[in-house]
């Protein structure tokens, strides 16, 4: 990433905010002998500190043309006869083509599932249930390479995160709820849990994997069949893991994957033999889902959208408080449904934050995902790249200000710098609306008060982080905050054991933990 060029729009986005420091000018200071103030002295090797490229080898790993539908433990050809192509975001190539199921597919699908329920998964002693979610986490280890590289060609995520995030998690998701399958009296004594029947699970392209494992691992573990749909743009690690479970033996009909459209989640959601709808998205199609699901006796759980605020108190310890902001909203270039997209900063600390996270942006590396030193990957598709385009335009016409580095990105994919806005107030559609992407919008307050008041004005409830040096503060703050998951000190830390959810349009029911187990039984 080049820091030392502005570009047009990016003079315009900074009028108010001093831009900083090139490496020729502080040549030119240094020339002059003229003393730096403390707070500005910061290190700058201009050019001289390039890292080197480090690409993840990806020549070994075979992608199929075409990938078929996963029924009763079969690769078969969709009855539409329909496909549609999948494509790396970074470099818009076509990686293969992906079958598209219609309706007869998802019920064929439904149909194997009721079978593989009654005759043989809802029936299996938990023990034994557990011995495969055991088999499918040590194999996700062995093949852990591969999927990352996988997923980071498929969904423009960065390696590192795929490698290190992603792929471990999957594996723990699985290896936890395998411990679960033979336990789950303990788990709720005397409420004697039963097995729901067969669930349909529709997953977002965000974390195409570990949201496969966050809704296949529990449902599995507590005796439920399966009916799942990736999303569009990001199937084929799903694919992938169809064939890790007939490595695994998996008995046939418990887990198929139907790939295909939004159409394809209706006919799934509408099924009738369906006792359960799972679905990760957006609160729009999870608004759809919960209507369409009413006064069926579905059980359903929602995880949607949501919009959390950061909120950094004046005794918080700045420098951690930055790496937390970066983490919290440029991890997977923001589309992360838990973001830390609306940074609350109190008034006292607030220009050292921005001039601290205008500095670390500039040495964030936007580019090929599959090379390990990138900080930020490809947004996942072109018209979520649009998207954001068009949310940024409507803050800056609302009149915040926008803070870019001026980065090279490449010529083909689809990216967008890590930015944030300033002067944001709370009815700017920036800091109302889901961006799902790499920008932060940022507001100040005075008194903890107007800090929990502002992250509550908000249609969203999922995630909050909380960073005071004062542990009473925390407990006081967390407690009024209506979000569903708050770090305090640190952001978007995940664990199987730990239940995730939200409240208002982010959607309801846990996942992960107890909890999330409790919604994939019944009790008597
Ligand atoms: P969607 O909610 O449309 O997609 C999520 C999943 O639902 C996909 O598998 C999708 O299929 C499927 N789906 C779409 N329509 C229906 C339907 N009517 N019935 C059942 N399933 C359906 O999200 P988008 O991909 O369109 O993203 C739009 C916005 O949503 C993003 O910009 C972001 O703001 C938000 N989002 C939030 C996520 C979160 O984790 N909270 C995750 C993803 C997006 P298909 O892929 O084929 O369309």
């Amino acid at each position: 990433m080049k820091t030392n060029k502005k570009s047009p729009t990016e003079t315009n986005g900074r009028a108010k905010l001093s831009v900083v420091s090139t490496a020729k000018a502080v040549a030119k200071t240094q020339d002059h002998r003229k003393p730096v103030p403390l707070n500005q002295r910061k290190l700058n090797f201009g050019d001289k500190w390039n890292y080197a490229p480090a690409p993840e080898d990806n020549k070994h790993i075979k992608i199929a043309p075409r990938h078929e539908l996963f029924i009763d433990g079969k690769f078969v050809e969709p009855s539409t006869g329909k496909y549609f192509d999948s494509v790396n975001p970074a470099t818009e190539e076509k990686l293969t083509e992906i079958a598209f199921a219609g309706q007869s597919d998802v019920d064929v699908a439904v149909k194997a599932a009721r079978r593989a329920y009654d005759k043989v998964w809802g029936k299996m002693p938990g023990r034994e249930r557990g011995k495969y979610l055991y088999r499918i986490a040590r194999i996700i280890q062995e093949k852990s390479r591969e999927l990352a590289i996988l997923e980071t060609m498929d969904g423009g995520k960065t390696i590192k995160e795929s490698r290190d995030v992603d792929l471990p998690l999957v594996a723990a998701h699985f290896f936890y709820h395998a411990g679960w399958a033979d336990k789950l009296q303990y788990a709720f004594p005397g409420r004697n849990p039963q097995p729901l029947g067969v669930v349909g699970q529709i997953i977002p392209w965000n974390f195409p994997l570990l949201m496969a494992a966050w809704k296949i691992a529990p449902a599995l573990a507590c005796g439920n069949t399966i009916v799942i749909k990736p999303a569009e743009t990001t199937s084929i690690t799903a694919m992938r893991l169809a064939q890790i479970f007939q490595e695994a033996e998996l008995p046939e009909g418990v887990v198929n994957i139907v790939t295909g459209a939004g159409e394809t989640g209706a006919a799934i959601v509408n099924h009738p033999d369906v006792n359960k709808i799972a679905f990760t998205g957006s609160t729009d199609v999870g608004k759809l889902i919960a209507k369409s699901v009413a006064g069926t006796g579905k059980k359903l759980t929602l995880e949607l959208g949501g919009k959390a605020a950061n909120i950094i108190f004046n005794d918080a310890p700045i420098d951690q408080a930055v790496e937390g902001i970066i983490s919290g909203i440029y991890f997977n270039q923001g589309h992360v449904c838990c973001a830390g997209s609306r940074l609350l900063v109190q008034e006292r600390v607030f220009l050292t934050v921005i001039r601290k996270l205008r500095d670390r942006i500039q040495t964030l590396r936007v580019g090929n995902p599959l090379d390990k030193n990138t900080d930020i990957g490809a947004i996942n598709s072109k018209p979520q790249l649009e998207k954001i385009r068009e949310l940024v335009q409507s803050g800056v016409d609302e009149g915040a200000e926008l803070v870019q580095p001026a980065c090279e990105l490449p010529q083909k994919g689809y990216w967008y710098p890590p930015s944030f806005l300033t002067g944001v107030t709370a009815s700017h559609r920036v800091a109302q609306e889901e961006i799902f992407g790499p920008v932060l919008s940022v507001m100040t307050f005075r008194t903890p008060e107007e800090a929990v008041e502002r992250a509550n004005n908000t249609p969203y409830g999922l995630s909050a982080g909380v960073w005071t040096d004062k542990g009473s503060k925390i407990f006081k703050i967390v407690n009024k905050l209506r979000a569903g998951v708050v770090w305090a000190n640190t952001y978007n830390k995940f664990d199987p054991t730990s239940p995730f959810g939200g409240y208002k349009e982010s959607g309801f029911g846990r996942e992960g933990g107890l909890q999330g187990l409790a919604a994939y039984l019944k009790f008597s």
